[in-house]
């Protein structure tokens, strides 16, 4: 058995990985609140080799605050979000946490663009907060 799986809310689209998250946190930007339907959206980064993916996924590309590219990508059957990836982080692919088949194994521990939170959107405080993308 993989250390963590995922799959979107149709089933089609499956993920498994035995690495750990090199990072996990909400982000508040502008482009997370439209593709996550809530006011942020909350994802874990893993390096791409160690992922393995299943099903076919449907994506948008665009250019983010940074400059950099990034992709989204998606499922086309039911539209929920899988995971994303930016030029700027080439090998990382950052995916939603509500794919995990158990949604509380991994735990955020940061907070990204909390300049466009919105202001009823209370995370908690012991977050490590950063008003833009964190220095890398
Ligand atoms: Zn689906
Ligand atoms: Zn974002």
């Amino acid at each position: 058995m993989a250390r963590y799986s995922g799959r979107c809310a149709c089933g089609a689209v499956h993920f498994e990985t035995d690495a750990e998250p090199m990072m996990a946190g909400h982000c508040q930007c502008s482009r997370c609140q439209k593709l996550s339907g809530a006011p942020h959206s909350s994802f874990a980064a893993f390096p791409e080799a160690a992922v393995r993916m299943s099903g076919k996924l449907a994506s948008w590309s665009y250019t983010a605050d940074s400059g950099n590219v990034a992709t989204r990508h998606h499922c086309p059957t039911c539209g929920a979000p899988v995971y994303g990836t930016t030029k700027g982080m080439p090998g990382v692919m950052a995916i939603t946490l509500s794919m995990l088949d158990d949604p509380a194994a991994i735990v955020p521990k940061m907070a990204f663009f909390t300049k466009h939170a919105v202001p009823w959107d209370l995370l908690d405080d012991s977050l490590v907060a950063f008003p833009g993308m964190p220095p890398m």
